[in-house]
């Protein structure tokens, strides 16, 4: 079920308030028009009626499709995190029936984000029928080499999304903003999967995967 609430929101221009409806618990499958709310960022922001001054509204989000099974908690922030995290291993994602079973054996993916983008990304890298830890390695991989090839192209991150002829990209974020996009071929997301099979084996039940998560992993995988 999705769960929505309502935040009276002051604008950070003129100090003007208006209510603004929120939504902690967001299923997919019930309301699937939240689903396009999400990837274009609307659930999370507003716009003073006063000034028209443009707000981020950020906030924690349990993000649910159910038929994909796929649970995704958007979790601002350190303390957010850590209730997200504790929140899964109590058993969130797996149903009442499921509870007290590994909920990956079930086929759920159950992920804990931190930012919005990262979310959309989460969303973009499933619908396009993908595993975002390979996905990760490949962005590891590529972002290395970017940055020996293309020593002034300064990003801080890689995100993923599928191009308008379904084919998937990595676009060169520097502070929230997209400024270029490299191909992520799918031969090389098939080579990457394949030379990584036992370390996504090993280490892939985690819940937060991002590029951390891959040189922790492959850190680990060197030490044993
Ligand atoms: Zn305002």
């Amino acid at each position: 079920m999705s769960e929505r609430e309502i935040q009276r929101i002051k604008c950070p221009k003129c100090g003007a308030e208006h209510d603004f409806e929120i939504w902690p618990r967001v299923n997919t499958d019930l309301d699937p028009i939240l689903k396009d709310k999400v990837k274009s960022g609307e659930l999370f922001r507003t716009v003073c009626p006063s000034c028209g001054q443009p707000i981020d509204v950020v906030y924690p989000c349990l993000y649910h499709e159910m038929e994909n099974r796929i649970m995704i908690y958007y979790a601002p922030g350190e303390k957010a995190m850590q209730d997200a995290l504790a929140a899964f291993d109590e058993g969130l994602g797996a149903t009442e029936k499921e509870r007290g079973l590994d909920a990956a054996k079930k086929g759920y993916r159950n992920r804990v984000v931190g930012s919005l983008y990262d979310l959309q990304e989460k969303i973009a890298i499933f619908e396009a029928g993908l595993d975002d830890r390979i996905v990760e390695i490949c962005k590891v991989m590529i972002g290395s080499e970017l940055q020996e090839s293309r020593p002034d192209a300064v990003f801080d991150d890689l995100l993923f999304y599928q191009d308008k002829g379904g084919e998937g990209r990595l676009a060169l974020m520097r502070e929230g903003n997209a400024f270029a996009s490299i191909s992520l071929p799918g031969d090389i997301y098939k080579e990457v999967g394949e030379r990584f099979k036992a370390l996504i084996d090993r280490y892939g039940d985690a819940k937060v995967i991002d590029m951390q998560w891959v040189l922790t992993s492959v850190n680990r995988a060197g030490n044993e």
